[in-house]
């Protein structure tokens, strides 16, 4: 009997300590927040290359990945919508669930909610829309996350997490935007396929037109036969990239020797949209009046604009460019809701009722994939900016110096890096209170900005520390800004009424140059933070040029 209890209590005892020691690697294996900017350059990665393929079991095993092995999560439900309902798609962390059990209803008003701007949130905030027993099983795991899968209007799924991470982190809402983003593209793409009646999506090549403007096949042809290149479109996730595509396409679609599309005046880019194809390495566009009198020109027509060559009233000039260069023909082409956008080109000069199916049926994706370009190029801007100062993030900033340091060093120009550090901000945070800390460096960034030249580009490094770029600069011109800056700085009145605090705040500045004292970025770096010890040590308050003596 007494051998049975031991035996029992040992087995017990090593059961015990295997539970501890999973649980202790489960802890472990959680990344700190800090790695979340790290995980988002990763999935901006993963969507980017994603692209064409809408794999979308591919997609969601990498989004578990993420939720378990970089956020820390538990337990995970996924439903995906099936017609009125969302079935159990996915569980991770829950045993012996009866999935049918718990389908949610599509109603309206969940359509809505999921849809609405706040992406992320707790289950509770939705309890009325889910029925009692998922409510049930969400509160006894204690599923603290939902955010849903949808792109406009088009709901395709809802996560459920249980995570240790607050749901209210800035970093969090942007990490599961992407992996909504990721998500929502891969099933968007599928969506298209089917709906285009595509097994797979695979781009056929296309036979580019000969000098004389012609290819054998006929015009709008090789889009009804393979419509995996509106696909490809669609599936940009950068603006410039995905109009570069559209109009290459276009262009070979209509076999036009050379191609203009022009839209001016857009929400989304204050000088619009220009793209020439076909002049060789002439940048050819119409200035502003020109744009007006073509567009008007089109808008005088009755009638299908493309059965006639174009032909400006009174204005020779322009007429002689459009007819050097064969532009024969014009259609308003829009890509963006309600914003005009003209398509002129160098084509044939019959009539073509196929060129006319072409050209709506391209701006038709066009439009589509615009929406979800901009919407991506919305997300990665906010995922490089600091949630706090809303300069750019440190993320941004490395991203960024080595981008100008290959400029630089194309052009043979130089650079400036400078770093900034507040003094005593630890002294402020313990006399006001951290809150009052962060009201600061908001204020201080606001103050930075305007201090700055258009080019320089400046990010929040990290705590209370700062760095500025500066393109093209060189040693006096990085001086006396460092200088300037300090002093604007000091002079600044960071007085607050509501904390009582009436003192100055005062700052630190190292400054290196590329080429000049190091050739590449991370020298760059600390050289430019050795110069701001310097200044932290000579007293604080004041301003170092990087020169070798320092390190000694
Ligand atoms: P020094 O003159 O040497 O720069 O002294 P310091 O007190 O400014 O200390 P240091 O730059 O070494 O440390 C920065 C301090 O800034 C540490 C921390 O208390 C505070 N800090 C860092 N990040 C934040 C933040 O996001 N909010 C607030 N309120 N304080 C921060
Ligand atoms: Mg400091």
């Amino acid at each position: 009997m007494g051998l049975y209890l031991n035996i029992i209590l040992s087995i017990l005892v090593v059961m015990l300590i295997a539970l501890l020691v999973f649980r202790q690697r489960q802890i472990r294996q959680i990344r700190p927040l800090s790695d979340l900017e790290k995980i988002l350059g990763k999935l901006q990665k993963n969507l980017l290359t994603n692209r064409t393929e809408g794999k979308i079991q591919k997609v969601a095993g990498q989004i578990s990945e993420i939720l378990t092995d970089d956020l820390g999560a538990d337990r995970i439900l996924f439903f995906r919508k099936q017609r009125r309902f969302m079935e159990m798609n996915y569980v991770y962390g829950l045993k012996n669930i009866k999935r049918g059990k718990y389908r949610i209803k599509l109603s309206n008003p969940l359509i809505r909610e999921l849809t609405a701007e706040k992406l992320v949130r707790r289950p509770s905030a939705l309890a009325g829309l889910l029925g009692n027993e998922l409510n049930e099983l969400l509160e006894q795991e204690r599923f603290n996350i939902v955010f849903p899968i949808f792109w406009m209007n088009n709901i395709f799924g809802v996560y459920f997490i249980s995570t240790h991470l607050p749901v209210d982190h800035p970093l969090i809402k942007t990490l599961l935007m992407f992996l909504n983003q990721n998500l929502a593209a891969a099933y968007q793409i599928k969506r298209l396929e089917s709906a285009l009646n595509l097994p797979d999506s695979k781009p056929a090549e296309l036979s580019e037109p000969d000098e004389t403007g012609t290819t054998k096949n006929r015009p709008g042809r090789e889009v009804e036969e393979y419509p995996g290149h509106l696909i490809e479109i669609f599936a940009h996730r950068n603006v410039d990239e995905l109009l570069t595509n559209l109009f290459d396409r276009i262009k070979v679609g209509l076999q036009a020797k050379r191609l203009v599309f022009m839209s001016p005046k857009t929400s989304t880019r204050e000088d619009g949209f220009k793209y020439a194809l076909g002049f060789g390495g002439e940048d050819f566009f119409f200035n502003g009046d020109e744009y007006e009198q073509i567009f008007g020109e089109l808008q005088g027509r009755q009638g299908n604009p493309l059965d006639n060559a174009v032909d400006v009233p009174n204005q020779d000039g322009l007429n002689n460019r459009l007819h050097k260069y064969g532009l024969n023909k014009l259609t308003s082409f829009s890509l963006t809701e309600g914003e005009p956008g003209m398509l002129l080109w160098a084509g044939r000069d019959e009539k073509s009722g196929s060129e006319t199916r072409l050209l709506s049926r391209f701006e038709r994706v066009g439009r589509r994939a615009m929406i979800n370009a901009l919407e991506f190029e919305r997300l990665e801007e906010m995922s490089y900016t600091d949630s706090l100062t809303r300069l750019y993030n440190h993320r941004y900033f490395v991203k960024r110096l080595s981008e100008e340091i290959q400029r630089a060093v194309r052009y043979h120009r130089g650079l400036g890096l400078l770093l900034f550090d507040i003094d005593d901000f630890k002294l402020y945070n313990d006399n006001f209170g951290h809150q009052w800390g962060d009201e600061l460096l908001r204020r201080m960034g606001m103050t930075l900005t305007r201090s700055l030249r258009s080019i320089d580009i400046i990010s929040r490094y990290g705590g209370d520390e700062f760095c500025i770029i500066m393109p093209e600069a060189d040693k006096m011109t990085c001086e006396i800004f460092m200088e300037r800056l300090r002093q604007a700085i000091s002079s600044t009145d960071f007085r607050d009424q509501a904390n009582g605090f009436e003192g100055r705040i005062t700052i630190s500045v190292g400054c290196a140059l590329f080429p000049n004292d190091a050739d590449n970025a991370e020298r760059l770096i600390y050289y430019a933070d050795m110069a701001l010890f310097h200044s932290k040590d000579m007293g604080r308050n004041r301003s170092t040029l990087f020169t070798p003596e320092i390190l000694k």
